[in-house]
């Protein structure tokens, strides 16, 4: 089998009855970078900026940060870069900015703290910005939105490095395009303002590891209560089939990014919710590619309208597994 899904790798990937999905890479380190060139993606769905903060001493200058971003845009030119501005806090620490807290992953994370740190986030989008002069596939995103507040707050920070870097560069003959913005869907008070959300950005990106840990209370680290920390649980797949309804509803193109993106049952019942976009390590790329070529929109919905009866995460995974067996 994987000889097949290694020889096909190649193909376009259209459902089984020619519904098109597109396939995007999440990335961080650079040889998940690297690996994107050898996998047939739509571009990068997420590219996490804080691990090249985590693996360095002191905060990268703005210029290191033009230099490594320049190079991630001009690795295909051609599609979307998703950078998501730096999410740190929670279980991702900067060593040189060191936070105690007796709750982090309720406390100061991502878009939090980069709010409260206004030169922090600065730097990062005029490096973005600078980065992209002469492309156009540069597209920000947001982590940890909780609120309209943190969005209008951002925007007008961005629209202020923008503004800054239009003007340093109004005396040469280049092309700066404002990016297109998006939010990730991953605290579950965003469940309950997608519409007033929808008015302020051009994409939603569903941060399903996250989504699912604030959902069901469960610390996504914590080997404790880790049996309990399920993005099948059926209280999470009501949340993402609302998402997607929503989305649409609201006419803003929406992902999902978390894992359950990069996995043959979920990317199926994800593609019955409504999903077209869905974006994984690059290592699930050709699987999913190969999953989603086998399977048409038909059989995925019948499998979600059965996940869907489902009580419990077992009884999903029982209808996906007998699924996935019956279809060999
Ligand atoms: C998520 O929360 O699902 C996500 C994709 O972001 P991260 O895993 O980096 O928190
Ligand atoms: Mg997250």
């Amino acid at each position: 089998l994987s000889q097949r899904i290694d020889a096909e790798a190649d193909q376009e990937c259209l459902t089984h009855d020619k519904c098109r999905m597109a396939l995007y890479v999440n990335a961080g380190l650079s040889a998940e970078i690297e690996a994107t060139q050898f996998v047939n993606a739509d571009g990068i769905g997420l590219y996490r900026t804080e691990i090249p903060f985590m693996l360095r001493e002191r905060f990268p200058s703005e210029q290191e940060q033009v230099e490594l971003y320049r190079q991630i845009l001009l690795a295909s030119p051609e599609q979307p870069i998703t950078m998501r501005t730096l999410d740190v806090g929670g279980d991702k620490p900067l060593p040189y900015f060191p936070i105690n807290e007796e709750n982090p992953f309720l406390g100061w994370r991502g878009i939090r703290l980069t709010l409260d740190h206004p030169e922090i986030f600065l730097v990062q989008v005029r490096a973005m910005l600078r980065a992209s002069i002469g492309l156009t596939n540069l597209q920000i995103m947001l982590p940890m939105i909780s609120s309209v507040t943190e969005v209008k707050e951002a925007k007008r920070l961005i629209d202020q490095a923008f503004f800054e870097i239009k003007d340093e560069v109004k005396d040469m003959d280049v092309l700066l395009e404002k990016p297109r913005l998006g939010i990730m869907l991953e605290v579950p008070s965003v469940l309950y303002q997608l519409p007033q959300l929808a008015k302020q950005v051009d994409f939603f990106s569903v941060g399903s590891n996250d989504l699912t840990q604030y959902l069901l209370a469960v610390d996504r680290n914590n080997t404790r209560v880790a049996s309990l920390y399920n993005s099948y649980h059926p209280a999470v797949l009501s949340a993402l089939f609302d998402i997607v309804k929503q989305a649409d509803a609201n006419h803003v193109p929406v992902t999902v990014c978390g894992e359950i993106a990069g996995e043959p049952g979920g990317a199926i019942l994800l593609m019955g919710m409504g999903y077209r976009k869905l974006s994984m390590n690059a290592h699930n790329l050709r699987k999913i590619n190969w999953v989603i070529r086998n399977v048409s929109l038909e059989e995925s919905r019948q499998l979600l309208m059965k996940a869907l009866t489902a009580h419990t995460h077992e009884e999903v995974f029982s209808h996906i597994n007998h699924y996935l067996e019956h279809r060999g």
